[in-house]
């Protein structure tokens, strides 16, 4: 067989050669040449089982900075187990990322595996790159330990975890976190001693803490703050600080719903149901490390929990206040809007079709015009004055005399 990089003729190509001769791993070797992995991996290198007698224990001190950056990828949900090891999973499009966390965890004997799997459910051989340590009792701070830390530290343990899990959606920063008390703990130490402000999100469709940057600006003074620290982590900074090009995508989902339209002159003034099909834009810069401007299935988990649990075999008019009079295309735009822009804020477009022929195209304002605080289609039937008119008094008192100087005596005793 002959290696593509150093036209060597070897008996088989595997990770020692590729080492030596030109740095990739096995599966980066068969991205660059466009190799299905099932022709490189040899059989005996598949399912493997990993022995932990076969990694070199440490022994002794380990670093605060190892201990640092442990305890930030455990706060974010990226350090898991299995039945002998502790894991941090990698990606390979970011292998140097990975790498730099072994370098930077060498005291806890992290070692990196590019494992090969082939199964019934792939029916393909798939790769999967992970730092592994065999189970012992990993030293890791407390969150009640960290609270004394520097700031230095402070931005350091939230730099990991943005490197590791964070996301950047329309310039908000999205961030992820596994327990409650961590994330509290974040939040709290960012407002008071840095005027940072991350607010809680519901969680979308699994059990971690989804926090976002409150304002533009929040995020913007974040990001600059650990920008040192990002710089210094392969793979990274170009997901925050550079300009990358931007796609469009849009996701489609109907609901199935009922309503009415209040004094239509027509028979649409009767309750009557449809088949709604929602077309959901997002507009955003396409992620270098992910290839995706956003998960479809993020983006599918968002619309299902913030809109379609809401409407779906409801009565449109009973559901939200702003639409109780006039459940109509454009009033739906305009709440469904409301309901996802806090989690989308690359939000770009909306498309309703209540039939295949009759449909709206909703651009809504931006987050952060929102969050300047101006009225956004308010409800006409919440409006605070409606009823409290001179008019109104005088007409309403001519016609029921009685029942008004009841309720004025009543007041003056
Ligand atoms: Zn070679």
């Amino acid at each position: 067989m002959q290696c593509l990089e150093c036209k060597q003729e070897v008996p088989y190509i595997d990770n020692e050669h590729l080492a030596q001769c030109c740095g990739l791993t096995l599966q980066e070797y068969a991205l660059r040449h466009k190799l299905p992995l099932d022709i490189l991996v040899p059989p005996s290198q598949l399912n493997r089982q990993d022995n932990p007698a076969e990694y070199s224990l440490r022994q002794g001190r380990v670093s605060d900075d190892a201990k640092l950056t442990l305890s930030a990828l455990d706060a974010c949900g990226a350090v898991t187990s299995d039945e002998d090891f502790y894991i941090v999973s990698g990606e390979v499009r970011r292998l140097d990322l990975l790498f730099w966390l072994q370098q930077t965890l060498a005291d806890y004997g992290f070692e990196f595996r590019q494992e090969y799997i082939y199964n019934d459910e792939t029916h393909r051989v798939v790769a999967i790159n992970r730092l592994k340590t065999p189970k012992h009792s990993l030293d890791k701070y407390r969150i009640d330990e960290l609270e004394q830390c520097e700031n230095d530290d402070f931005l350091r343990f939230v730099a990991i975890a943005i490197a590791l899990k964070a996301e950047l959606y329309g310039g908000y920063l999205f961030l992820r976190y596994r327990d409650t008390q961590c994330a509290d703990w974040l939040c709290d130490r960012l407002k008071t001693s840095l005027k940072i402000e991350l607010i809680k999100l519901d969680t979308v469709g699994n059990e971690e803490i989804l926090l976002r940057s409150k304002t533009l600006a929040d995020s913007r003074t974040l990001l600059h703050l650990v920008e040192g620290i990002l710089n210094e982590m392969p793979c990274t900074s170009e997901r925050f600080y550079a300009t990358m090009p931007e796609a469009s995508l849009t996701k489609e989902l109907v609901f199935d719903a009922a309503h009415f339209i209040t004094d239509h002159p027509g028979s649409c003034a009767n309750l009557h149901g449809g088949r709604y099909k929602l077309h959901v834009t997002i507009s955003d810069a396409i992620d270098p490390y992910s290839g995706f401007v956003m998960d479809y299935g993020y983006l599918k988990k968002v619309i299902a929990k913030r809109v379609i649990k809401k409407l779906d075999h409801k009565s449109l008019n009973f559901s939200d206040a702003s639409l109780s009079w006039r459940s109509s295309t454009e009033l739906l735009s305009a709440f469904i809007w409301q309901q996802l822009i806090d989690y989308l804020p690359n939000l770009s477009e909306l498309l309703i079709y209540e039939t295949d022929s009759s449909y709206c195209r909703f651009r809504g304002p931006s987050l952060e015009t929102l969050q300047s605080g101006v009225e956004y289609m308010p409800s006409a039937f919440k409006q605070k004055q409606l009823g409290h008119s001179p008019l109104r008094r005088r007409v309403l008192k001519a016609s029921h005399p009685v029942h008004l100087d009841l309720v004025i005596n009543e007041n003056k005793e």
